[in-house]
């Protein structure tokens, strides 16, 4: 998978105004409704467009007026004027250096956009820990590896190595993430507006907040069964967290359904060769939007021999085994016409917590294969 692109190349679509302002105006960039400064574009222009979520370089000039904001581009509202805005644009004439390149181009990496939140530079990268490999041999002996001789060697590239020449094992060497797993991801509505021509049927379920969690079981050999377990880019060999006895949040989610034995019994039972299974984990996570005393898992992929299943047979499969999956909120809809329905529709109350705000909805039609999400501008003006 593609990193995100937080900043592409977008051509101005329309331009509003909005009642009682004099400086400023709406626009449309893809399915995106921003404000501008009044008479900046008019619609056919090209435009720099920035994403929600990301954070502009504060040494370019070009991103000063951002300074009161941190730089930072996120959902806003103004209040005054009823009008909620989701992004940033700025004429492509503004950036000389992105000459040549056309609508839709990836301009992230050359305007040295990022994410604004460190966690989701984490958690997003496709960049591996390099430290990884070290912790497992530092657990297992943790006493010596508390002793200044042995910090000071952790501390150079050499020593780490000759350490591990000592005391690592193979299999503390973190495993590649698997090309045959798709990693979970769901494209914006706003991103991929076309969708709201469709007249296909759709369901929708609930988008939860928290964090991907993968299992897959692979046949390896005539009897040979591999289980593996993974965050959103990584395998996640180490069960515990670093040195402590307890369990990272997806292994822990594995053990309390039981999921290996599931998921191999499945397996063999079928004569499939990979099977792979895929849900949210919330709870003490993303400062626990629902208020859970535990943690849960709710599934939404079952990818069975590299077809992922539709929704209605996966939530089958789930019931049969004893397990959750994200909430089914229609199923069989018409997608509204416009996006401002659109959007509005994915405002409402989470299924897990009636009582709180819901982040949005993922859209799928019947047979699995396509798939977006919408998520509400309510719940990003309240979480960030
Ligand atoms: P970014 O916001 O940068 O695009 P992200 O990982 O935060 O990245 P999300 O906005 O969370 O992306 O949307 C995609 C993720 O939503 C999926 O990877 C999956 O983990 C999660 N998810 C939660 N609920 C559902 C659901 N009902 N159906 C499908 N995916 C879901
Ligand atoms: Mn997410």
């Amino acid at each position: 998978m593609a990193e995100r692109a937080l900043a592409h190349i977008e051509k101005i679509e329309w331009v509003k105004p909005i009642e009682g302002a004099d400086n400023i105006e709406l626009i449309g960039v893809l399915g995106w409704v921003c404000i501008a400064k009044k008479e900046e574009f008019k619609a056919g222009d090209l435009a720099v467009y920035i994403e929600i979520d990301s954070k502009c370089p504060e040494n370019d000039k070009r991103f000063a007026f951002l300074e009161s904001k941190h730089y930072q581009v996120k959902t806003m509202k103004l209040g005054k004027f009823k009008v909620i805005s989701q992004g940033l644009a700025l004429p492509l004439a503004l950036f000389p250096e992105l000459k040549g390149e056309g609508i839709g181009s990836d301009v992230t990496e050359k305007l040295k956009i990022i994410y604004t939140l460190e966690e989701d530079r984490k958690r997003k990268s496709n960049k591996k820990d390099s430290n990884a490999k070290y912790r497992p041999m530092a657990g297992r002996n943790k006493k010596l590896f508390s002793k200044p001789v042995i910090k000071k060697l952790m501390d150079t590239n050499w020593g780490r190595e000759f350490l591990f020449w000592v005391f690592g094992r193979k299999s503390d060497i973190p495993k590649e993430f698997p090309n045959w797993i798709i990693k979970t991801d769901e494209e914006r509505i706003e991103n991929a507006p076309f969708y709201l021509q469709s007249t296909e049927t759709w369901i929708k379920t609930e988008k939860l907040d928290g964090t991907s969690c993968t299992y897959a079981v692979e046949k390896v050999g005539k009897n040979d069964y591999e289980f593996l377990v993974c965050s959103r880019n990584m395998v996640q060999s180490e069960k515990n967290k670093e040195n402590t006895q307890e369990l990272t949040i997806y292994w822990e989610l594995a053990e309390k359904y039981g999921i290996e034995k599931i998921l191999s019994g499945f397996i063999k039972e079928k004569g499939y060769k990979r099977i792979v299974l895929q849900g949210e984990g919330i709870g003490n996570i993303q400062g626990n939007p629902y208020k859970l005393d535990k943690n849960d898992l709710y599934i939404f992929n079952f990818i069975v021999d590299g077809i992922r299943w539709g929704t209605i047979e996966m939530a089958g499969f789930c019931k049969q085994h004893g397990l959750k999956h994200v909430p089914i909120v229609e199923e069989n809809c018409l997608l509204p016409k416009t996006m401002e329905e659109m959007k509005l529709e994915a405002d409402g109350y989470s299924m897990v917590n009636t009582k709180v705000k819901r982040e949005g909805l993922v859209y799928r039609s019947l047979d699995g294969r396509q798939s977006f999400k919408n998520v509400s501008r309510e719940y990003l003006l309240k979480h960030s």
